[in-house]
């Protein structure tokens, strides 16, 4: 099976709702014509329906940076999966490291949260990522291992069509340091295999495995050649039009 890339951007805390409108107004731009991949954007929620509009005759998906797993209630400070729709999104980012390193997520919130947005068919990239001491250490499989089985825990085979696996190393993410391509794919390789593990062969050829950490246009081509790195999600470099552009028009 084919797997689509997608290249997602992150704006994490960025931005007002018109710098918003006008970045998204660009990546529309960026994305005529291209039909071979996909093209998500995060925005922050307070911009996220005014972002939506701008999109509206883009292909370009819109997706949270995080989710509640509840469609309403007591849960001061969350976003439901309905809200996220509401406003025209239709994915969720869960799991991203400065949520479980700054916000102390643990990998039993980030499954309520996975489980959550497959609840509301909201295309769920699951975040997952091994810190500089745990790489060091040589525990990087045992922690993303223990990470993807975790925050997949009572995913059915079905719901895994509604989910993309985003590695990031956390001492990659906004550091300039980028994992070499051979360290990335042989961590989506292994992702992979373990994919095919809890689920099946088919599953895992199916499912998109991101790399995410200072991705740019000068590594992302090199990034997306390896066999099974299926796209990239990028922070820093979604913030301007011109390189997240490249990196959508990847080779
Ligand atoms: P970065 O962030 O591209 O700035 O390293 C990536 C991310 O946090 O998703």
């Amino acid at each position: 099976m084919m797997r689509k890339p997608l290249i997602a951007g992150n704006w994490k805390m960025h931005m007002t709702s018109a710098e918003g409108c006008g970045l998204a107004a660009r990546v529309a731009e960026s994305c005529v014509g291209l039909t071979d991949r996909e093209v998500l954007l995060a925005p922050p929620y307070t911009m996220m329906a005014e972002v939506a509009r701008v999109l509206e005759k883009s292909s370009v998906i819109i997706s949270s940076q995080n989710i509640c797993w509840e469609e309403k209630g007591a849960f001061t400070g969350e976003i439901s999966p309905v809200m996220v729709k509401d406003a025209g999104g239709s994915g969720a980012i869960v799991g991203h490291s400065e949520r479980r390193q700054i916000f102390m997520e643990t990998d039993n919130l980030v499954n309520q949260r996975v489980k959550g947005a497959l609840r509301f068919d909201l295309l769920t990239i699951l975040c997952i990522g091994e810190t500089l001491e745990q790489r060091e250490g040589g525990e990087t499989n045992a922690v993303l291992e223990a990470q993807l089985r975790r925050g997949l825990e009572g995913v059915s085979s079905s719901d895994m069509i509604n989910v993309v696996i985003a590695y990031e190393p956390v001492w990659a993410i906004g550091t300039g340091k980028t994992a070499s391509k051979e360290q990335a794919q042989e961590v989506h390789l292994f992702l992979r295999k373990l994919i095919a593990e809890i689920y099946e062969k088919n599953i895992a050829e199916q499912t998109r495995i991101l790399y995410g950490g200072s991705v740019k246009p000068t590594n992302v081509d090199e990034l997306m050649a390896q066999p099974d790195i299926d796209g990239a999600l990028v922070g820093g470099a979604a913030l301007d039009a011109e390189s997240f552009g490249r990196i959508i028009n990847f080779e």
